[in-house]
């Protein structure tokens, strides 16, 4: 199945309301897992790999057996729907068009963990999702699948939505809670863990939207099931969204392991006429841009670690030969700069002082030795920020210099862009889709 697209961008017609969905065996996970003992769905879980969707990658049912018992403390579950890494726009459409499918995967988790309330902390911008989910909530509570004693079980679950106010921040866990509480959203010191002291200082577990809308499968159809793709260490699908210079933009769910220029060239189309490749982020803004050169890998998490990027969100933002590798990593670091909460100095100042020297390099031209003070500042800022913002700010940065430095170089003989009027054609979209 390596190459095979297994779900395709066409969706079952009118599956946002409950009875389409319940047509087509919606909600059936709930029912299977409510007969098992919390437990028996972590192992479920834990055995058929599923790795956290939302950019770090960690095993789901691992973190779901962190969560202490008997703590006497009241449990929580949180989404994070809050969406916001450029170019990354999965759980959007996940929200958009299924929005029982993640209800339903939440039911099960909490039901693991053993919480009976759950929050879905959506990204403000996203207007739509939060009227649909909303919506669904609410068929969810009139159709028994929310609220006290769920169809008949015993089992109570309680689901709220929560919008968050367009911090780019808040969709750090930590960040997230603190908002989720009504407070500034500024990223806490770990640990404690979530999972051991989260929302209200209970046990708490914080998954991703994609995450979560795959827990149903699982207990539907088992672990062997959902390895049949993917690879040893990254089973399953993924979704990428594919942004900017291609023909056929979009999200694709494929299996992890599936060549990157497939993905590129037989699904998203290929890069636009008359032009070739030049580099690929393979993970969202936060990760490092990969030269076309080392484009011809697998995509799984190990596969593009091993290439020197990572899998992150999976928002693959894809450039051709019209891009100026200056102005990405300034429009990158510009946005970082933005987001900075500003509590530790490494991130605030950083960013700050990085925009600045690349918007001076682009505009005109700035010194030969501000090369090297990038890198310098880059330095200083990894590994030693508060929280991964900062730690991440620097990757277009780091890897624009060490596959590009030719191209810094020329922003200064030129005095400013050399490629001025046509460098990064098309990819504000792309950062505007995150
Ligand atoms: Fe805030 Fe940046 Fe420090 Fe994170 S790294 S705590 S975003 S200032």
């Amino acid at each position: 199945m390596a190459n095979e697209i297994v779900f395709s961008q066409n969706h079952i017609p009118g599956i946002r309301s409950i009875d389409v969905y319940l047509e087509h065996g919606g909600y059936r996970s709930v029912k299977k897992a409510l007969e098992m003992t919390p437990d028996e769905v972590i192992a479920e879980v834990k055995s058929s790999g599923l790795r956290g969707r939302g950019g770090a990658g960690f095993p789901t049912g691992m973190k779901w057996g962190f969560v202490p018992r008997d703590t006497g403390k009241p449990h929580y579950l949180v989404c994070n729907a809050d969406e916001s890494e450029p170019g990354t726009f999965k759980d959007r459409e996940l929200m958009e068009v299924n929005p029982h499918q993640l209800l339903e995967g939440m039911i099960v988790a909490c039901h693991a963990i053993g919480a009976n309330r759950g929050f879905i902390y959506v990204r403000g911008e996203y207007v739509v999702p939060l009227k649909v989910l909303n919506q669904a909530i609410e068929e969810a509570y009139a159709r028994g699948w929310l609220g006290e004693n769920i169809q008949g079980t015993g089992f109570d679950c309680h689901i709220s939505l929560h919008p968050g106010a367009g911090a780019y921040i808040c969709g750090e866990e930590s960040a997230l809670l603190d908002s989720l509480e009504g407070r500034r959203g500024l990223p806490r010191l770990k640990p404690p863990f979530p999972a051991v002291s989260g929302l209200y200082r209970s046990p708490t577990i914080i998954n991703n939207v994609e995450t979560l809308c795959n827990v149903p499968h699982i207990i539907n159809n088992g672990a062997q099931w959902f390895r049949q793709w993917g690879t040893e260490k990254s089973p399953g699908t993924k979704i990428f969204s594919v942004s900017g210079h291609v023909r056929k933009p979009g999200n694709y769910e494929v299996p992890l392991g599936t060549p990157l220029m497939t993905l590129l060239n037989e699904y998203a189309g290929g890069v636009r006429e008359g032009h070739t490749l030049k580099a690929v982020i393979p993970g969202g803004s936060s990760v490092p841009i990969l030269p076309a050169a080392k484009c011809d890998i697998d995509l799984d998490y190990e596969s593009i670690q091993a290439a020197g990027s990572m899998l992150g969100s999976a928002g693959m933002i894809v450039m051709d030969d019209s891009t100026c590798m200056v102005w990405v990593a300034r429009n990158l670091v510009h946005f970082y700069r933005h987001e900075s909460c500003g509590k530790c100095t490494p991130c605030r100042e950083g960013t700050d002082w990085m925009y600045r020297i690349l918007n001076e390099l682009e505009e005109t031209g700035g010194r030969r030795e501000d090369i090297d003070l990038l890198l310098d500042i880059a330095d200083n800022m990894d590994g030693k920020c508060f929280c991964p913002l900062g730690d991440t700010s620097i990757a277009s940065v780091v890897s624009g210099i060490e596959h590009w430095r030719h191209e810094f170089e020329a922003h200064v003989e030129n005095r400013g862009c050399p490629m001025r009027g046509r460098a990064g054609a098309g990819l504000e979209g792309a950062a505007a889709a995150g």
